[in-house]
């Protein structure tokens, strides 16, 4: 009998558990560690933060599906690792320790986002890095909205995270606008580098900024943040950009705590370093997927924080680790990117393809935006859960007004 551990409930870990749990052997045990009770598609915190989301049909609660789907939800979060013991270290919702031994112990924690140490930067700003963070947002946000007046939100970086957060806010801006007591906001998108989405092809940019500019947001480029103040930041030319919230969307790393967590090796961003396999560069037992993992794919390319990469890790992991536990060898995660697509509201959307070579935008594009979202809903719940979710949002769109 193995017990096959998995920490974090996201876009990879509820993928393995999901499929660890419908098909390893009924001796074998699978476990999964969150400290939510719920899970939310972390693509989606934006929407939370702009009180868009639809909670009902949305999220899904770990302890239920657990029991559908073959694995144990166990509510604590991950603080330690004992390596000698092979125990996880948790802390559970009422701040006691627990110990859970494993067999083998997969880690996929996500990452949060990375101030680069910018004076200010945590005390001021809202972060999406959990649905708590993003449902706090949508209180804030919730309560300028109502307090009139003309009013502004600093949202720091201008990758698929700052620019999916401004499109939104600008929606939900739009529509209040005949409500003469809402705040009309103005909406300030700071990015350092000279584009919008930097690590996209400089045509998916261009698309993009135009976009955002039909939606009067102001984009301010080559703006780089020295520091941030309660009511403001100051850029590092000396500008200060007033604003009444301010987001920081800019970068990633793994947290601080996970940092050569149990003496395993990390790189810079706090991310655990796992070969190509997944399993730990200095513990076989030990493997790590997603945003909190630095995963090589040869000659210094890693694999992309991605969700896509995050559910394709999943999904190799599962066979792979399921071939271990039957006396077979590990085999290694290729990672073939299948392009990226970033939604500017609810009706529009650009994706590249084709390794860049083929740049597409429009309404069906934004329909493509949500088929990753029903992909992963159909990996975790299966086909039928699937379309009777698609057939439920529809019909709520179509009877519920906005
Ligand atoms: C607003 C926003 C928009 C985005 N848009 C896109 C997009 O358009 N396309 C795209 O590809 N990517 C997008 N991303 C990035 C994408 O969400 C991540 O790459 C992806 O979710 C990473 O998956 P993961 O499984 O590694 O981590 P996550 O999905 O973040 O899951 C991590 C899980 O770990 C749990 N956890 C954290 N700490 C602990 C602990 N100590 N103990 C136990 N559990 C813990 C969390 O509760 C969570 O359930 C976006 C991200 C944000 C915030």
């Amino acid at each position: 009998m193995s017990r096959v551990v998995i920490v974090g409930g996201g876009a990879a870990g509820l993928e393995l558990a999901s499929i660890l749990g419908r098909s390893v052997n009924c001796q074998d045990e699978v476990i999964l560690v969150d400290g939510e009770t719920h899970h939310y598609w972390k693509p989606r915190f934006h929407e939370i933060a702009a009180g868009t989301f639809d909670n009902d049909l949305d999220t899904l609660c770990y302890f239920s599906h657990g029991a559908k789907n073959g694995y144990m939800h166990y509510q604590g979060w991950m603080t330690d690792i004992k390596r000698e013991e092979k125990q996880l270290v948790v802390s559970k919702p009422n701040g006691e320790t627990d110990f859970v031994n494993y067999d083998y112990l997969v880690i996929a924690i996500g990452a949060i986002s990375n101030d680069f140490a910018t004076p200010g930067a945590l005390e001021h700003c809202l972060f999406l890095d959990s649905p708590e963070q993003a449902r706090s947002s949508w209180l804030q946000i919730s309560s300028l909205l109502r307090s009139g007046h003309q009013r502004a939100i600093n949202i720091v970086g201008a990758g698929a995270t700052g620019l999916e957060l401004a499109a939104e806010l600008a929606k939900v801006n739009a529509g209040l606008e005949p409500n003469p007591h809402a705040a009309k906001l103005k909406i300030n998108l700071i990015e350092a580098t000279d584009r919008v989405l930097p690590n996209s092809p400089l045509k998916m940019s261009h698309q993009a900024q135009l976009m955002l500019e039909k939606y009067n947001i102001n984009v301010m480029l080559n703006t780089r943040i020295a520091s941030v103040e309660q009511q403001g930041m100051t850029t590092s030319d000396g500008l200060t950009i007033s604003a009444d919230i301010q987001f920081w969307a800019a970068g990633i790393k793994a947290p601080n705590w996970l940092k050569n967590i149990g003496g395993l090796e990390s790189n810079s961003f706090n991310q655990l370093m796992v070969q190509q396999t997944l399993a730990s560069t200095l513990d076989p037992n030990i493997f790590a997927l997603g945003d909190c993992a630095a995963i090589p794919q040869g000659e210094g390319v890693m694999v992309p924080p991605k969700a896509q990469a995050a559910n394709r890790a999943a999904v190799h992991l599962a066979k792979s680790l399921t071939g271990l536990m039957r006396g077979k060898q590990l085999t290694p995660f290729i990672y073939k990117d299948g392009g990226m697509v970033v939604a500017i509201g609810h009706n529009f959307a650009i994706s590249t393809m084709m390794n860049d070579k083929l740049i597409l935008k429009g309404r069906v594009i934004r329909r493509l935006y949500d088929t990753i979202f029903r992909l992963h809903q159909k990996t975790v719940s299966g086909v039928l859960t699937m379309s009777r979710l698609i057939i439920a949002k529809r019909l709520k769109c179509i009877f519920q007004p906005n």
